[in-house]
Order: C-alpha cells, then sequence, then structure tokens
C-alpha cells in the first residue's frame, strides 16, 4: 500500500539550506570508515564481473568480514583502505556499474537521513567528508545545496526505512509533537543574532534547566506554536538580565577540578577513534577505559588514543583553549555547524543514540565546548602568526573529528556519561565552562 508518508506533497524535509555537498572523489571516505553491508548487498557485489577479483574461488573472508548472519563488513587493505578502491581512489565498482551497486552506506555516506514518526524527513551531513560546506556566503558552484536534492533525500529515506521517534525526558514523557515546538523555539534562540553566540548558547541553557523539572510539566504536554515566541520573547526581552547574569555568575570563575577532570573525561571519549565501544571485546575495553582515566588525570596525550591527533608535551589539554578565541570566520563555521544540526534534530532520539531531548540539547551544548578545545588544540600545534586566534581551519579540523562521534560513539550510551553530561550543562556550570575553554571572548 501506498501511504501517505511517501507522497512528496505531505511530507516536510528538515533541511539547513546552508549545506552544500559534491563528491570530489578523494576516497577519504573509503579509507576511514568500515563499511557495513548486508547479506543481499554481499550477494549483489558477489555477482558482479569485477576483474581481478574472484569471488567464487576466493578464501571464504578474502573480501567481507561476518559480524552476524544478515550483516558483514568489507575488507581493508593494509594501507587502511576498502579492497574495492583502485589506485585513482575510485570504487571498482561504481566505475563498472554505476553507483547503483554500490551498499547503502557507501551511497548515502556523507548524508545522514532519517524519517521521523511525524511525517518528517531530516537530512543533513557529516562534517567528516572535507567536500562537505556549510556557509551563508559561499558562492562555490561546484557544490550542490541539499535542500534541492528533495528527490534523492526522500528516496534514500525509504531505503533507510527508519521511524524515529522521541519523548521530551523520563521526569516529562511529552511526545515528538511537543519537542519540535521545544526544538524551533531553541533554533529561533541560536538564531537571535543581536546577542553574542555564547549567551544564546547559555539562554539555551538556562531555559533548558527551566523545562527539566516536573514542576514545568504540563508547560510541555501542552506546547503549541505559542510556545516558540514566548519562549524567544523571553530571551529577547531579558537580553541585557541575561548577559549581566552570564557576566556575574562567570566573572573571575574557574572551572573547579571534579569539573576539570568531567570535561578531559568528555574531550577524550569525542576524541576517540572506536566509536563502536560496546562491540569490542572486554580486555580491550579495559585497556581504553584505562587510557581515557590516564588522560582524564592529565597523564595522557590525545596522540596516546589515536595518531589524528597533534603530538603535545601539553600536560592539560583544557589550559590550551583558556586565551583562545575563536576568529570570526571559525565563529560563523561553529554557528553554522550548530545550526544545521539542530534544524535536523539530530542530536536526540534514534538519529542520536536515542537520548530524549533533553539528554540530546545537553550533548549538544557541551559538544560545542569540546569543539572549540579540539580546535584550540589543533590550531596550536601550527605554526601561526598568533596562536590564540582559532583558525577556520582548525575549527573544521575538530568539526571533521567530533562530528564523527557526536551521533554515534556507543560511550554517550551509558549512565556514567549522561551524568557527566548533565552535571556539566547547568546553567551555572555551563556559563562558566563557556568562559573559561569556550573561546568566546565577545
Ligand atoms: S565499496 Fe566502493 S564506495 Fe564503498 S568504501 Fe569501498 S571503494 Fe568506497
Amino acid at each position: 500500500m501506498v501511504t501517505k508518508k511517501h507522497n512528496m506533497k505531505n511530507i516536510k524535509i528538515d533541511v539547513d539550506k546552508n549545506l552544500k555537498f559534491s563528491c570530489s572523489s578523494c576516497g577519504a571516505c573509503c579509507r576511514h570508515w568500515l563499511v557495513p553491508v548486508t547479506l543481499a548487498e554481499k550477494e549483489r557485489i558477489e555477482s558482479l564481473d569485477l576483474p581481478n577479483y574472484d569471488f567464487e574461488n576466493s578464501a571464504p573472508e578474502e573480501y567481507f568480514t561476518k559480524l552476524t548472519k544478515s550483516l558483514y563488513t568489507i575488507n581493508k587493505k593494509s594501507d587502511g583502505s576498502c579492497v574495492f578502491l583502485d589506485d585513482k581512489n575510485l570504487c571498482i565498482i561504481h566505475s563498472l556499474y554505476g553507483e547503483e551497486y554500490k551498499s547503502l552506506a557507501c551511497r548515502l555516506y556523507p548524508l545522514d537521513i532519517f524519517e521521523w514518526k511525524d511525517n518528517t524527513v531530516s537530512a543533513t551531513l557529516k562534517f567528516r567528508c572535507q567536500s562537505v560546506k556549510c556557509t551563508q556566503n559561499d558562492n562555490n558552484n561546484d557544490k550542490v545545496a541539499l535542500h534541492k536534492q528533495k528527490k534523492k533525500i526522500l528516496s534514500f529515506a525509504k531505503e533507510v526505512n527508519s521511524s524515529a521517534d522521541g519523548i521530551y525526558s523520563e521526569k516529562v514523557p511529552a511526545s515528538l509533537e511537543k519537542i519540535r515546538f521545544i526544538q524551533q523555539a531553541v533554533l529561533k534562540i541560536l538564531n537571535y543574532q543581536k546577542l553574542p553566540l555564547k549567551i544564546r548558547l547559555y539562554s539555551i541553557a538556562k531555559i533548558i534547566d527551566f523545562h527539566d523539572s516536573k514542576k514545568m510539566a504540563t508547560a510541555i504536554e501542552n506546547a503549541n506554536e505559542l510556545f516558540i515566541d514566548d519562549a524567544f520573547n523571553f530571551i529577547k526581552k531579558a537580553h541585557s538580565e541575561l548577559t549581566e547574569e552570564y557576566n556575574k555568575i562567570t566573572k573571575n570563575e574557574t572551572v573547579d577540578v571534579n569539573n576539570r577532570i568531567r570535561l578531559r573525561f568528555m574531550l577524550c571519549n569525542y576524541a576517540r577513534t572506536d566509536e563502536n565501544v560496546t562491540e569490542k571485546s572486554a580486555r580491550q575495553r579495559i585497556a581504553n577505559s584505562f587510557l581515557h582515566f590516564k588522560f582524564s588525570a592529565g597523564l595522557a596525550t590525545l596522540h596516546d588514543l589515536s595518531s589524528e591527533y597533534p603530538q603535545t608535551n601539553s600536560k592539560d589539554y583544557l589550559k590550551t583553549a583558556l586565551n583562545c578565541t575563536l576568529s570570526e570566520k571559525a565563529e560563523e563555521l561553529l554557528f553554522n555547524y550548530l545550526n544545521s544540526r539542530l534544524i535536523s534534530g539530530h542530536f536526540f532520539s534514534q538519529p542520536c543514540l536515542n537520548l530524549n531531548f533533553i539528554q540530546g540539547i545537553k550533548h549538544f551544548l557541551l559538544s560545542t565546548v569540546i569543539i572549540n578545545i579540539l580546535a584550540a588544540i589543533f590550531n596550536n600545534a601550527t605554526k601561526n602568526e598568533d596562536n590564540n586566534i582559532i583558525s577556520k581551519k582548525a575549527l573544521r579540523k575538530s568539526l571533521s573529528v567530533i562530528d564523527r562521534t557526536f551521533s554515534a560513539s556507543d560511550v554517550f550510551k551509558f549512565s556514567g556519561m549522561k551524568f557527566t553530561e548533565e552535571r556539566l550543562s547547568k546553567h551555572k556550570t555551563y556559563a562558566i565552562i563557556l568562559e573559561n575553554y569556550g573561546c568566546f571572548k565577545k
């Protein structure tokens, strides 16, 4: 039966108009990722006549590794690239037979698409891919705007076949319908450019704290379109009081030792490269936990976690961000990135580790600080004239690595991590963290 869900006229598509992408065939995605394929996709690839690939007479795990009865991954060559990537950085399956023969994971990347229970399809792009652009003033015409690709988005949505739902929080189990109003209000506050970005983020943390209690359950359960303007007008009217309050909270305040340990713990978990934590063996998990423990205590470097990070002698990575400020362009990129994540809604529910809305927003707010700290670290590792001004390039690099774990790393599902995020995002603590390590000086 054809449901109205896939009737293009009825479906709402949430996509950020600033997002653009066109593949530049750099082949990076065919190196970075472990590509999952279903049994049907594996059999489709094996039915192809690919020169130098003998599917019939090769060893069982020559090209694919079995994960479960119906799920495999494509094997890698010794240099880390996919066994189907040729020496010109091209996928041999794509070159000889066309895109449609590749697995869904390969065709989708760097897109992230979900269909929701409320007849919405959301799409966004992974910043891990260097060809993704997200800027209002970018006239880069070789990139195709994502919002112009509705047909493609809807067709992928059918294949992804999700039905994402969400609740506001455990205390207030309001439905996805209500969440949409809160999401719009938060989006409007984030876009209120008359306030500095740090005050907008602080205001969001304050509103979320205010509504995160049983007492406020009625306000959330009764939310409708009016909620959007009410919340926004409150921020608009109270903006000088909010700025004053923020300045009062943060004046001469440093982040206390417990929260510094928590932040370092968050940083190494965002920066980890083994995002499928729960799939690791107990031994590997213990070894990783030990390394993260050492890092949290200031006794290991990010480079110990992965060669992707700069080698530095600094014991306290957080210190690197203390005197740094985002350049104007870096701040604009950060804002665009945050906007794209809020528009898609991929910061909560099935698209993001099954977090409820409140947990998702907290994860979103804290990731902003972590992005800036890591950008400061990357910036510091380059020989800039002024190492205290974070370049757009360093921020982009940070987004690229942090976006990988943002909605993917199992570790953020653990209750210890949720508790840590809960503590750090309380609006007063968050203000002090933002002021010290947020790299926003305006
Ligand atoms: S199958 Fe093709 S597109 Fe997919 S990772 Fe391998 S080389 Fe890249």
